[in-house]
């Protein structure tokens, strides 16, 4: 095989730039999708081109059209950036080109997800032997998570899903917190559950148990699925595990926990309260593209019991060559996938339990110094307690404050982005990144007295 080393160097090359420029590069881009595709040339070219040639192309057409997600000044959405380990890793994974699928046909990438599985449910402090499921994010994380609930609840109930389908069957209840994440309400459409039911949430955005005790002694027959949160995108806040899973269980639920990126805090021994009794769910999802600072795509389905998720995700085919110890896609919903799993193992590898528990209190002391300094500018308000990484603030009315969302993406020195919560304008941050530094949040909070003096 000619792999033609020339581009592979020159993709290290652009890289290596792109990665040297992120501290000082205004984190914004500065093309638009039109010029970019402009740049790359619209026309499908007649014939072949050096694929080291291609590389250049595609890096300084698309090098404008970057926004700095990776800088440690991007705090819009949950980004997190990418630990180098994880980021060599994932090369590597894309060279290697196993498809992480059957245990023994890929033995070293089954030999990483194992091991990188058994690693994350021992630092979370989850129940021993849960499985996990290495998938592209969050959503699909919910996704699987939820199918298995589904599955099981309707099996207690007699009912068998795989075989059988929704329709007839005795229907499954989901009852969610009423600042769940918008994702939980997709893929309970994927799963043909429908809408779910809102329990009341505090003004935290926590799910207030007694509103949930009551919904779940209404009478309704239907099996149930509880999905709690840990972390909610607005206030950071965490559900009140411990209470909301023993009301749940004592009325045969499923729990499962949207952990997206509050999963992590149970990695922390100064964090950890957060998440109190969160390990007598049935599953957690979580990110590992966010927290844990691997490039996208990667998300965790994790599931107590093995053969619930086995149950919802495996399929037979005479084609496959299936081991008895079970293999990595029955854990997840694709059946040709790429190993993940290594970008996982080698940022816990890299951090070790001390490294991960460093890096989670840093990005909360962040936040909290954000939410120190921002109540410190004039008008400016924040809307909740900040336990974790995220800050949502109020600079006055709504039109201030959307004023200087605005005015911050145009001054460009951070990333931080808009939002309504509560019914009012906020202004959000939200701290994911391991290279956000000291200086970082210094500078965005100048950048902050700036937006919030002018207009
Ligand atoms: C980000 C997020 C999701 C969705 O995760 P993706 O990786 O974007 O699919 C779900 N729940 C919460 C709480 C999130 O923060």
């Amino acid at each position: 095989m000619d792999p033609e080393p020339g581009a592979l160097d020159r993709a290290c090359a652009h890289a290596v730039d792109w990665l040297d420029s992120l501290p000082d590069r205004p984190v914004p881009p500065r093309a638009s999708v039109a010029g970019v595709a402009d740049a790359l040339g619209r026309e499908l070219p007649d014939g072949p081109t050096d694929p080291a040639d291609v590389v250049d192309l595609l890096a300084t057409a698309s090098e404008p059209g970057l926004t700095a997600m990776p800088a440690g000044r991007f705090f819009g959405f949950v980004i997190g950036g990418t630990h180098p380990a994880a980021l060599a890793a994932d090369w590597l994974v894309s060279a290697w080109d196993q498809n992480a699928g059957l245990r023994t046909v890929t033995p070293a990438a089954t030999a990483v997800e194992d091991v990188a599985e058994a690693w994350v449910v021992d630092l979370l402090g989850l129940p021993a032997g849960a499985a996990v499921g290495f998938v592209t994010g969050g959503t699909m994380a919910n996704f699987t998570c939820l199918a298995a609930g589904r599955d099981a609840v309707l099996r207690r109930a007699g009912w068998d899903v795989a075989a059988r389908g929704l329709v007839g069957s005795p229907g499954v209840r989901v009852l969610v917190g009423e600042e769940r994440h918008d994702s939980v309400d997709l893929v309970l459409r994927y799963l043909g559950l429908g809408e779910p039911e809102p329990v009341a949430a505090d003004d935290q955005g926590r799910v207030v148990v007694d509103a949930l005790r009551a919904a779940l002694e209404d009478g309704d027959p239907r099996p149930t699925v509880v999905s709690l949160q840990a972390g909610n995108v607005h206030s950071g806040a965490f559900d009140p595990f411990a209470e909301a899973i023993t009301v749940a269980h004592e009325h045969g639920a499923w729990v499962h926990v949207d952990g997206a990126f509050g999963l992590f805090a149970g990695a922390s021994a100064s964090y950890r309260h957060l998440v109190r009794g969160y390990e007598d769910a049935d599953s957690w999802a979580s990110d590992a593209h966010k927290t844990l600072n691997v490039p996208y795509d990667c998300g965790l389905a994790i599931v107590r019991d093995p053969a619930d998720l086995r149950a919802a995700m495996s399929m037979v085919g005479p084609y496959l060559i299936q081991d008895a110890a079970g293999d990595p896609f029955e854990k997840v919903p694709e059946l040709s996938r790429r190993n993940r799993a290594a970008t996982v193992w080698a940022v816990l590898r890299a951090l070790g339990r001390s490294g991960v528990e460093e890096l989670v209190d840093r990005m909360a002391g962040h936040a909290a110094t954000f939410a120190t300094g921002i109540a410190a500018l004039p008008g400016a308000e924040v809307l909740h307690d900040v336990v974790f990484t995220q800050v949502c603030a109020s600079f006055g009315d709504d039109d201030r404050t959307r004023g200087v969302v605005a005015r911050m993406l145009e001054d460009g020195t951070a990333w931080t982005s808009g939002s309504t919560w509560h019914d009012r304008a906020v202004l959000r941050l939200s701290v994911s990144n391991w290279s956000t530094s000291d200086d970082d949040v210094a500078r965005t909070l100048d950048a902050l007295g700036r937006a919030a003096a002018t207009g």
